[in-house]
């Protein structure tokens, strides 16, 4: 423990010499960012505690690491290389009434630059951190006309409130009721967080005595609140009026989808099975249901994992730089993870990453952490701590969905620590009985769940946690019976305790007679025969009432995906996005381990065909370890096939690592993205040319994405080059309509059914019928029954889509006559908006 800085330090008065009335200059008004640096440098350049130099080093470290702090206070100091630049400890105040944009949406009013040979500095660091939490002292700092006052409250200490005070509202203000019908959960959040970010005023929402930053997404979270909770949002400061007409556009306008959500997640239970009853009633462990599925078997208890953080603390500098550069490669990695999730899974489940790493984004959660080791504590014990503080004020609010936030806060803290010191990384395997056994936990990351050996773990029950935590959606996925949030009971089971865990009901059955555990038995056998009859139906081909088949394809990325896109009746893989390998991890991997990788693709895929996806790195998708060069606009720049002709030894590495698994064996075509003009093509297939005959490989089909309109109006002369078309929905139409696929308020309006972008695609299946080629549809789009209707009309014959979408596309195909088909194609070129081709969904079958 770092001494108490109250009384190791000073009671009161200017601490030491470090903050003097000369390194204090109030009322300043710097141009912007670096005037302000330079001018607070200045302040210790003539108090003789910095050689000049230091300045740029203060402005270099803006450029690498971001120095606000929160609450409108901003640290500038210099690298840790230049410390050798400091002549003695000192701190610049500088207040800027008007303040001035640090970073985008962050003010900063009082600019404390940093000297610092020793920590003597982190005294006054403390005090501001604690400030931090008295916002009321805070701002009154950022316009004190005395210089001794701004002193006095620096070299004080301010008591520390709770994070959340009681407190009134602000100038402008309005009224709402919570009708979500899941209350204010982390995603809806995420969104109020954003529209608030984006305004300078000041806004917080108030529900009873509690007050919340709008900008934190944690604070707001801990408020709890629930569907039919009075909350009050306000604002002051220059645009509160927009910035609060803003919130509540934001706010209201998620209304629908939220409730849209719960009615389908009511849906989706009522249409699913229902549980198991007893038929003598038993003791029992209630929970949540998680995911569905009878177990039966002993329990197995895992001891509480105490993940056991030193603390060894660093200098604050130091520690900052750590756990900065911590926070930026978590954010990356959730960042591709999301990107992935979205393309194969839709918005709403990869909406869990992008909330974990808004978390990330939360001032009070990093703040708590800079606090602790302004105090003296190591930088990932005050991580660990700051994260497990606030899970733990979430998942004392007694509420499901807080508790299944807690959980991803946990889970989402655990990845940076493991990015700040990989000694401290948890999970992987835990120690299993030989017998197959149900798991009961206090609470599994998503990266534990992944890592059980599923032959020895056929239920999983957890103490913590909650319905829609990634855990749970990853128990899901693997099959695997689950409930959360049991309790403490939970733990105190005997180890080998018998029981038949309910995922659909979400309770943990003990102690079961012979005769219940029979009629479990016959419980699960009708449930596999239901489910392998659903499969069966499934694996029939969509093949129209009048005899046309379309071929139906997965688009997924990684081998261990395959099973689960075959077993919703995938036919092929139509689209791996290979950019993922390289998104998801911190370097490039190496021709070995990427032939590998299409080697397990090609065999878990027994014969059926694999469509991989040259790299499209750029747009959206960037790589930061390859270092590529910032753009302005990154979707109208080097991306996809530009980039990979630009970058020889991107292309070569993949189209080696390619070839050599088509040695191997198996059905494999390879595709370019983002084709804008023939000569690409002829490059492109060139290399493919000589690779091939290099490795003496044999020849595979050679493909293009059309995702350009430039390629679907010139499709007739790409189709003489190549052998098939995938059209790439998702980006033709954000070309087509001049609409950014990633942008929040058009997304509606960024409509692949649009009669400009169907019109494109007729254009692209006539270009490729000239010369015999055939033409796949693999963006979004396909996966929408309607979309996929159409598609075929127009004369799509093969459709890619995530593997969730492919029952419902195909019993939509099976139901269809093709010359039904094909009029309502044509219903829909001739149609003048994409309303118009919306209201045509249902006449055509
Ligand atoms: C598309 O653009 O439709 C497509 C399938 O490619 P991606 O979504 O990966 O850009
Ligand atoms: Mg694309």
């Amino acid at each position: 423990m770092a001494p108490d800085a109250n009384t190791a330090i000073m009671p009161t008065g200017l601490p030491n010499d470090l903050l003097r009335p000369d390194l204090l200059r109030l009322n300043a008004s710097p141009a912007g960012k670096e005037e302000a640096i330079r001018e607070a440098a200045q302040l210790l350049i003539a108090a003789g505690c910095i050689d000049s130099a230091y300045a740029a080093s203060m402005l270099r470290r803006e450029a690498v690491a971001n120095t606000f702090l929160g609450h409108g206070v901003a640290i500038p100091h210099g690298m840790v290389e230049d410390r050798g630049l400091v002549r003695r400890s000192g701190i610049a105040v500088l207040q800027v009434p008007g303040g001035i944009e640090w970073n985008p949406g962050q003010t900063a009013h009082l600019v404390v630059a940093i000297a610092a040979q020793s920590d003597a500095h982190i005294a006054v660091l403390r005090r501001l951190t604690r400030l931090m939490q008295d916002e009321a002292r805070l701002t009154a700092l950022f316009t004190v006309t005395d210089p001794t006052a701004l002193a006095a409250t620096l070299s004080e200490d301010a008591p520390v409130t709770a994070p959340t005070t009681p407190g009134g509202d602000l100038a402008e203000r309005f009224d709402w009721v919570v009708d979500y019908p899941t209350g204010l959960h982390a995603r809806p959040a995420t969104a109020w967080v954003e529209t608030a970010r984006a305004s300078t005023a000041r806004i917080q929402v108030r529900h009873g005595d509690l007050v919340a930053d709008a900008k934190a997404l944690v604070a707001l979270l801990q408020l709890g609140l629930r569907a039919g909770d009075s909350v009050v949002v306000s604002a002051e400061g220059e645009d509160a009026v927009a910035a609060l007409a803003r919130m509540k556009a934001t706010i209201t306008r998620l209304t629908a989808r939220e409730k849209a959500d719960a009615a389908a997640a009511a849906q989706k239970s009522r249409a699913t099975v229902r549980g198991w009853t007893p038929p003598n009633p038993l003791p029992a462990v209630p929970g949540i249901a998680a995911s569905p599925g009878l177990a039966i078997g002993p329990v197995h208890v895992l001891p509480r994992a105490a993940v056991s953080v030193p603390d060894e603390p660093v200098p604050l500098i130091e520690g900052g730089d750590r756990l900065h550069e911590a926070l930026s490669l978590t954010r990356q990695n959730l960042k591709a993870l999301a990107d992935d999730t979205a393309r194969r899974l839709g918005p709403s489940e990869a909406a869990i990453f992008t909330a974990q790493a808004e978390i990330l984004n939360d001032t009070d959660l990093v703040t708590l952490a800079c606090q602790l080791m302004v105090e003296g504590h190591g930088v990932a014990w005050s991580w660990h701590r700051a994260v497990e503080r606030t899970a733990a004020g979430l998942a004392a609010l007694d509420n499901p969905v807080l508790a299944a936030r807690a959980a991803d806060l946990r889970d989402v803290g655990q990845r940076v620590l493991a990015r700040i010191d990989p000694a401290l990384r948890t999970g992987g395997a835990p120690d299993l009985p030989d017998t197959p056994c149900i798991l009961i936990a206090e609470d599994l990351s998503p990266s534990d769940t992944a890592a059980l050996d599923m032959a020895r773990v056929i239920g999983l029950a957890t103490a913590q946690g909650g319905p829609t935590s990634h855990t749970a959606i990853l128990a899901r996925t693997l099959g695997l019976p689950a409930m959360v949030a049991g309790g403490a009971a939970l733990m105190e089971l005997a180890n080998g305790t018998p029981a038949i865990l309910d995922g659909q009901t979400g309770r943990l059955h003990l102690s079961p007679a012979e005769a219940d555990t029979a009629d479990a038995r016959a419980w699960i056998a009708r449930e596999d025969a239901r489910k392998a009859e659903e499969e069966a139906r499934r694996g029939l081909p969509a093949r129209t009432r009048d005899g046309h088949e379309v071929e139906i394809g997965a688009n997924v990325n990684r081998p261990d995906q395959v099973a689960v896109a075959l077993s919703q009746g995938a036919e092929s893989v139509g689209l791996m996005r290979t950019e993922f390998l390289f998104l998801e991890r911190g370097d490039a991997p190496g021709e070995d381990e990427q032939y590998e990788t299409y080697r397990d693709m090609l065999t878990a895929l027994e014969g059926r065909p694999l469509i991989v996806r040259a790299l499209d790195i750029g747009g959206d998708k960037q790589v930061p370890h390859l270092q590529l060069p910032h753009e302005e606009n990154p979707f109208l720049g080097v991306r996809g096939a530009r980039l990979l002709l630009r970058k020889p030894e991107l292309l070569e590495t993949q189209l080696r690592a390619l070839y050599r698994a088509a040695k191997d064996g198996g059905a494999l075509s390879i595709m370019f993205p983002m084709i804008t003009a023939l000569g690409e093509v002829q490059a492109l297939r060139a290399a493919c040319d000589r690779i091939r005959a290099e490795l003496d490989a044999p020849a595979v089909p050679l493909g293009i994405m059309v995702e350009v309109p430039a390629a679907a109006i010139q499709a007739d002369v790409l189709a003489g080059h190549v052998d098939f078309f995938s059209i790439g929905t998702n980006d033709l139409t954000q070309y087509a309509l001049a609409i950014d696929r990633q942008h929040p308020e058009l997304a509606a309006e960024a409509d692949s059914l649009h009669p400009a972008v169907l019109r494109l695609i007729r254009l692209t299946v006539e270009g490729a019928e000239r010369h015999g080629r055939w033409v796949g549809v693999c963006g979004g789009i396909a996966g929408d029954p309607f979309g996929a209707a159409l598609l075929t009309g127009l004369g799509v014959r093969e459709l890619s889509m995530t593997p969730r979408d492919i029952p419902a596309v195909k019993d939509r195909l099976r139901g269809s006559e093709l010359s039904a088909l094909r009029q309502a194609a044509q219903r829909a070129l001739d149609c003048e908006t994409a309303d118009a081709v919306r209201a045509l969904d249902g006449g055509e079958a």
